[in-house]
């Protein structure tokens, strides 16, 4: 069984696109999302029918529940706060209302999945470092939990006595060994790397791997500024910020 997991497409659909044709090439039985399907980007309605279409779990994410008016855009920034105003108006009601019904949480073959963080999902704490973990392995009794939201990959290890310290790709199960893994950003990575960003989880060898592929970022930002989008959100593309 091979899983891959996705997360923040954030409505770039030709990074989604690079993203399913790498998905396709490894060869995977299944494709989870981490939710963020939308917000930010100029294309949430073709993002989302391909996500529907492919993904076995859609979670929702932060942005799908402001665009939805399930949550407020409290905590969201100008751009964020304009680009998520955009996208409510572009989909449909149809659309909207499935962004409304996803769930925050799943799980999947001894997987917790999540947009944020296990311990208080609805709150959308950022897991960037050690420091963050507090109380977050408590949340969740599964080896693995998968999150996005911080659009960086990477991963945050708890050893049997209790230490939280960065890992590295690729991990490999270990007994008494848990972990969080971020399976960083589709469609607006944050790490400096603007390659669009995935997991795959073999799981008949248990190794977890992180892959980046390239997609043409410039047909992503044509398309933001005939939408209207703010142009830092189409310049942060490029350099991956
Ligand atoms: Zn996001």
């Amino acid at each position: 069984m091979r899983i891959a997991v996705i997360s923040d497409v954030h409505g770039n659909l030709a990074a989604l696109e690079a993203v399913l044709a790498g998905i396709g090439r490894l060869g995977a039985d299944e494709i989870l999302s981490l939710g963020d399907v939308v917000g930010y980007g100029p294309d949430p309605s073709a993002c989302l029918a391909a996500v529907r279409e492919r993904c076995t779990v859609c979670l929702a994410g932060n942005h799908d529940a402001a665009v939805a008016g399930r949550s407020s855009l409290g905590n969201f920034n100008e751009y964020a706060r304009r680009a998520a105003a955009w996208t409510t108006a572009a989909l449909s009601a149809a659309e909207l209302a499935y962004l409304a019904a996803q769930p925050l949480v799943a799980r999947r073959e001894g997987l917790l999945l999540v947009h944020a963080s296990p311990r208080e999902p609805e709150a959308w704490h950022y897991l960037f470092g050690p420091e963050d973990a507090a109380g977050q392995f408590d949340a969740f009794s599964e080896q693995l939990c998968l999150v996005g939201h911080t659009h960086r990959p990477g991963i945050l290890a708890l050893d049997p006595e209790g230490t939280v310290t960065p890992g590295a790709f690729p991990l490999a199960a270990r007994r008494g060994r848990r972990c969080l893994v971020n399976a960083g950003s589709v469609g607006q990575p944050r790490d400096r790397d603007p390659r669009a960003s995935f997991l795959l989880l073999d799981g008949v060898r248990g190794v977890l791997t992180v892959h980046r592929v390239a997609y043409p970022v410039e047909r992503t930002q044509r398309r933001m500024r005939e939408a209207g989008l703010p142009a830092f959100l189409a310049e942060r593309l490029a350099v991956g910020i």
